[in-house]
């Protein structure tokens, strides 16, 4: 089947992205680029060198001169990658209920999504790679050959974020985690976006193999036609 090189999957929050992406990029041996790991990284940065949340021009510097590295698990403890910063590993840090709570505030900077996009392009134009984001079917490649935007309901985004977190050992309730999601929809909205050319994904009671199956055989009906 003729591949395609660059696979874009967009969404809101907890829909399914990251598990859809990884297990995809398995499946086609691409590489799995999750973009919201720089997000994520200059969050965490920003709060440890305490650069106001403000202070936009600050934030973009810290963006500009951030060497986010991620690379294959270093370590076996449950992660799908290890995501280093100037040597430190940061693949758990940037998980923290803390930069959960300031990424969004973070990423709605038009000045801090230009400085992140031109790195995610250098990694997308090497081509055998599932970028998962929210805006790069749309902004950052939109070129792309393939993308996908996955739907999944408020509950269900809930439910498996509730999931994920109580597996790690966190103590949260589900109305803090349904809370908590809903408020970072209403801080993303303006740049989670659904490219028009996008083949969608409803989620909502499908299981990672079955979306990963579905995607699959529609690659192949694509590169049969
Ligand atoms: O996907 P994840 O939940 O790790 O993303 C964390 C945050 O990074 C999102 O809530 C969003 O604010 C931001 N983000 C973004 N554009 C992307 C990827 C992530 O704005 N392409």
């Amino acid at each position: 089947m003729q591949k395609p090189a660059i696979i874009t999957i967009d969404g809101p929050a907890a829909s399914g992205k990251s598990t859809l992406g990884a297990l995809l990029a398995q499946r086609l041996g691409y590489t799995y680029f999750d973009t919201g790991v720089l997000y994520r990284a200059l969050t965490y940065l920003a709060l440890q060198k305490r650069v106001a949340l403000d202070d936009i021009d600050g934030l973009v510097r810290l963006a500009e001169q951030m060497q986010a590295n991620v690379e294959p698990p270093t370590v076996d403890d449950g992660r799908q990658y290890t995501v280093s910063v100037d040597g430190q590993d940061i693949t758990w840090a940037i998980r923290s209920p803390e930069v959960e709570r300031n990424v969004s505030v973070v990423s709605a900077y038009p000045a801090v999504r230009n400085a992140l996009r031109e790195q995610q392009r250098s990694i997308g134009r090497r081509g055998r790679v599932v970028m998962v984001g929210r805006d790069i079917g749309s902004v950052v490649m939109p070129n792309a050959d393939f993308k996908i935007y996955l739907i999944a309901s408020s509950e269900e985004r809930a439910r498996r974020r509730h999931g994920e977190l109580t597996g790690q050992g966190r103590a949260i309730g589900f109305e803090t985690v349904f809370d908590d999601l809903h408020r970072r929809d209403a801080l993303d909205a303006k740049n989670t976006l659904r490219p028009s050319d996008a083949y969608i994904v409803h989620s909502d009671g499908l299981s990672p193999a079955d979306i990963v199956g579905e995607v699959l055989a529609v690659l192949q009906q694509r590169a049969q036609a």
